[in-house]
């Protein structure tokens, strides 16, 4: 089943434009200690576990069937890393569903938004989906609205319908003043256009998986967004762009997630891997991408993780 903002295969296809800014692939292999922060081609070192850091991974699709084998000892690897909590995305009614399911399992650890991708837009008009979209959001582990949102670069559901579906979900998080977790590709002027119209009634709304432009950025920073930052980061191809772009993120605008089990660090030190080749992102790999992040900001890995762990906490209203 498609979930989250990713399709099948669990390291291509995702939410990211496939058009970024390249650098050149020479550095790949590079895993030498931190440099000064701005330009440098290596790969930080990672923050180890038990490093006194406590993190929230905003946004990671633990319903996902990847994880049916051995979900309980990822969240412990997670737990053990630092991870101490996790909002799985919702993506579509029976992704939502399947996520509530998942949370009642870690009560303490772990909550859930609700909403419909746009890749399901056309689902929203299903006879009895928005009053069963209605009833998820009513839920006390939901704490977002979304993942919604417009992705013009896959378009499996048709613009007019995403642009509607979008609309309809940021008019029941209006409703319900439930913050929303955005989903933007290849649709930026639409996407502010139908955003601008209902951000006076929200209360806050993040894009997630920011990997946008520079121009995009201060869109979304002049209307006091936040701003998801995963593991795009890491890769010294596409990321390159955003360790340009993260340090203009206030702090307290900023959030960290995985999107496990797709987006995989792709400068994630072999040896972390559980075997050879496995292309299975998990919510334990978030640490790696703090020290990216802290990295590039040129702060230390404590204070990104003290600061987007409280961003996160004020977002969601989990305190
Ligand atoms: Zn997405």
């Amino acid at each position: 089943m498609l979930q989250g903002c990713t399709a099948w295969v669990l390291d291509s296809v995702n939410c990211a434009p496939m058009n970024a800014p390249h650098a050149s692939p020479a550095d790949s292999a590079a895993k030498s200690s931190a440099k000064s922060p701005g330009n440098s081609p290596a790969a930080p070192p990672d923050v180890s576990p038990g490093a006194g850091i406590s993190l929230v991974d905003i946004g990671l699709n633990l319903g996902h069937d990847s994880f049916d084998e051995d979900r309980a000892a990822v969240v412990a690897r997670a737990q053990a890393a630092g991870v101490a909590r996790m909002v799985i995305t919702g993506a579509s009614l029976p992704g939502t569903e399947r996520a509530l399911e998942v949370v009642r399992q870690w009560p303490e650890t772990m909550r859930c938004t609700a909403g419909i991708h746009p890749h399901h837009a056309t689902d929203l008009f299903e006879p009895g989906a928005e009053e069963r979209l209605r009833a998820l959001i009513q839920q006390p582990e939901i704490v977002a609205g979304g993942e919604c949102g417009l992705d013009f670069f896959r378009n499996f559901s048709p613009q007019p319908i995403q642009i509607a579906a979008f609309e309809k979900q940021l008019e029941v998080c209006a409703e319900y003043q439930l913050p929303v977790f955005l989903h933007q590709r290849d649709a930026h002027p639409d996407f502010i256009k139908v955003l601008d119209r209902w951000l006076p009634q929200l209360p806050r709304a993040v894009v997630h998986c920011f990997t946008g432009t520079g121009d995009e950025l201060q869109d979304y920073l002049d209307r006091d967004l936040y701003v998801g930052i995963t593991g795009w980061i890491c890769d010294e191809r596409r990321g390159h762009h955003l360790r340009e772009l993260v340090g203009r993120i206030p702090l307290h605008r900023l959030m960290l997630e995985t999107d496990a089990p797709y987006l995989l660090p792709r400068d994630l030190p072999k040896t972390r891997l559980r075997h050879s080749g496995d292309r299975r992102n998990e919510p334990a790999y978030l640490p790696h991408i703090l020290a990216t992040v802290a990295h590039y900001r040129g702060e230390t890995p404590e204070t990104t993780a003290a600061g987007t762990t409280a961003a996160a906490q004020n977002f969601f209203g989990w305190p």
